[in-house]
């Protein structure tokens, strides 16, 4: 769906934990640079390009990927879409996130719990979707994801319109949202979820800090922001700032 002039949001089905959804990354582009915004789970590179295809901005054409964040449902893809360009592309992402992408640190959510709870879910999954999930994990092992570029809090990226980044801790600890310029689209990554059709924050059992997710969304409240595209949910554009108000309590 296109938002504004270089801005496109992908729509993107997705086998997520709780059953099929759509995944939501968005594409970027000024005639220069081609940006994409998170990057799905893994083994999604093709429909990217299919979609990037229908947006008519080739996958070939891809010059950087913004990460939001760590989670494998925004980083799976990443390598196996470089792979699939002729020159590098450049990895952006906040600092407090590097150590989690580069697979220095242990993914936040992924702890011995946690994996012990996949694997006996797993089990009761039909053999098909078992080996899907294995071969998914499998190939995570092989690919070293690189951060080129830290991007810190208030800093501009000089295209595209102008995009500021919004160092939004709380999900993770170097979670960041973009305020695209021109357009005054908000780009929430998973600060903000749109359920049913509601702007809600994201639910407090996946954050890694709540009241500090808090405080983040109390930041967005200094932008006029006139769209808001959340990874999970898509577009909100029914007043955004009043809504954010009001999830904030201001
Ligand atoms: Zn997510």
């Amino acid at each position: 769906m296109q938002i504004a002039p270089g801005v496109e949001m992908l729509e993107l089905p997705a086998m997520l934990m709780n059953g099929p959804g759509v995944l939501c990354p968005t594409l970027l582009w000024d005639g220069r640079e081609v940006a994409l915004v998170d990057a799905g789970l893994p083994g999604m590179a093709p429909q990217f390009a299919e979609a990037m295809a229908r947006a008519k901005v080739p996958v070939e054409k891809l010059t950087r990927i913004i990460l939001t964040h760590h989670d494998l449902d925004h980083i799976g893809s990443l390598v196996q879409m470089q792979r699939s360009v002729p020159h590098p592309v450049e990895v952006l992402a906040h600092a407090g996130e590097v150590p989690y992408i580069q697979g220095e640190k242990r993914p936040l959510k992924m702890t011995p719990e946690v994996m012990a709870q996949m694997e006996e879910q797993m089990k009761s999954l039909p053999d098909e979707r078992r080996q899907a999930m294995h071969a998914m994990f499998e190939s995570l092992k092989n690919q070293k994801i690189t951060v080129n570029h830290t991007l810190g809090d208030g800093e501009t990226l000089p295209y595209c319109g102008g995009i500021r980044i919004i160092h939004t801790p709380g999900h993770t600890p170097g979670h960041i949202c973009l305020y695209l310029e021109a357009s005054k689209t908000l780009i929430a990554g998973d600060a903000l979820f749109v359920d049913n059709g509601k702007l809600v924050p994201a639910p407090a059992f996946i954050n890694a800090d709540s009241s500090g997710a808090l405080a983040s969304l109390k930041k967005l409240t200094a932008f006029d922001i006139a769209n808001v595209i959340a990874y999970h949910g898509g577009l909100f554009g029914d007043d955004p700032n009043g809504r954010i108000s009001e999830i904030v309590g201001a």
